[in-house]
């Protein structure tokens, strides 16, 4: 047999990491390469093949979608701003299961060490415990012998936690913030295996989590250069990373954000290949319920969105950077007296106009489509008070 290298890259879609993983195929050419990962798209193995330049005909593909399959049932809610019905909300759900245990997923070590201090007046010490990659090794250990031995019911982690780490009863996984994608959403959820029996993922949101996430995205590829060397290409790579990193966390925001469409159908069909069946609705999840009661009709909205695409199309010809409430509060021609003296003078503004959509959250959903789409161009930026 001849010898067998084996490497392990846990972020292979960042720049250096492509480089790599090029190198390492430079050193070994005639060695088969075998890659795995818990979910991949079609557009994720086209850029495998590209980056590393494997002709994609020749590249096998061994696949199993079971997230149709799985027994998880999804819920979205938005977050609480009050402290104490935010964590009366995740002491009800996990007071929903009387056996089996329950992961909190925070974005940040800070919002674990929060969270910890917090759940602890609430629920007994022992049961609970925290999981991050800034823990010593020692720490690491303990926790998860802990956890794996039945003495803890509950981890507060963040997603550094939770992979090879199999325990057939977690029965419920909480995330307090935005996933960082849809991929996290499903590998961090599918966690929740309850021996097969029903089990719950939640998502708990806020627009504010946009800014932590991308702080954490930003954070994980550190600023380059131009001038060094080597260093043009390394900031093009940086600005695409950061460029997939928004659009990653918009697919989130539009998953949690949406209203009537089934959470694991836009999850399976968010993975699917081109020769997949069709999916089907779950019907249990709070979409599902959500539409089941409202019994909603399709309303042509084309008047909407060729008017909103008018009014971003008007002002950003006027003004340079303009944020996402200035679209909105234009659309709804709202007539508080800030509005009205910024936009006075705009026909777009001033016109009459009988909108479909009245709600301000389903102006954002559209504009999220929108920017979706590629038919709005969309930047987020971190400033010193969230705006986004
Ligand atoms: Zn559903």
């Amino acid at each position: 047999m001849e010898n067998l290298a084996f490497f392990s890259n846990q972020n292979s879609f960042i720049s250096k990491s492509w480089a790599y993983l090029r190198n390492l195929k430079e050193l070994f050419p005639s060695s088969p390469i075998l890659l795995l990962t818990a979910t991949c798209r079609q557009i994720d193995l086209q850029e495998i093949t590209s980056r590393l330049e494997i002709n994609y005909q020749q590249a096998s593909l061994i696949r199993n979608i079971s997230f149709e399959d799985n027994q998880i049932v999804y819920e979205v809610q938005k977050k609480k701003e009050n402290k104490a019905q935010f964590l009366n909300e995740i002491i009800n759900i996990y007071n929903e299961i009387e056996t089996g245990k329950c992961i909190i997923y925070c974005p940040s070590v800070k919002g674990c060490e929060n969270l910890i201090i917090e759940l602890q007046t609430k629920i007994s010490k022992e049961i609970i415990a925290m999981y991050h990659g800034e823990l010593f090794a020692k720490q690491k250990s303990a926790v998860l012998f802990d956890w794996k031995s039945e003495k803890i019911r509950i981890m507060i982690a963040t997603n550094a936690f939770g992979m090879g780490v199999n325990v057939p009863d977690v029965c419920i996984v909480i995330h307090t913030g935005f996933p960082m994608s849809i991929s996290n959403l499903v590998q961090e959820s599918g966690r929740a295996d309850c021996d097969g029996l029903p089990a719950k993922a939640f998502i708990m949101y806020s627009r504010k989590d946009i800014r932590t996430i991308m702080g954490i995205y930003s954070n994980g590829q550190p600023s380059i250069d131009a001038n060094e060397e080597g260093g043009e290409k390394e900031s093009i790579e940086r600005t695409k990373y950061l460029s997939e990193a928004k659009h990653k966390i918009r697919e989130v925001l539009f998953y949690c954000s949406s209203i009537y469409q089934c959470r694991k159908k836009a999850i399976v069909d968010y993975f699917a290949w081109p020769e997949n069946l069709a999916s089907r609705e779950c019907n249990i999840c709070d979409n599902c319920l959500c539409r089941a009661s409202d019994n909603p009709v399709w309303v042509d909205i084309r008047a909407d969105v060729k008017k909103m695409l008018e009014i971003i199309k008007a002002i950003t010809s006027e003004r340079q950077q303009i944020i996402r409430n200035n679209v909105i509060d234009v659309f709804h021609q709202f007539q508080a007296k800030e509005i009205k003296n910024k936009f006075r003078e705009m026909p777009v503004y001033l016109e009459k106009f009988s909108r479909k959509l009245k709600t301000k959250e389903d102006a954002f959903l559209l504009l999220d489509d929108l920017v979706l789409r590629d038919l709005v161009k969309e930047d987020i930026i971190l400033t010193k008070s969230p705006t986004a």
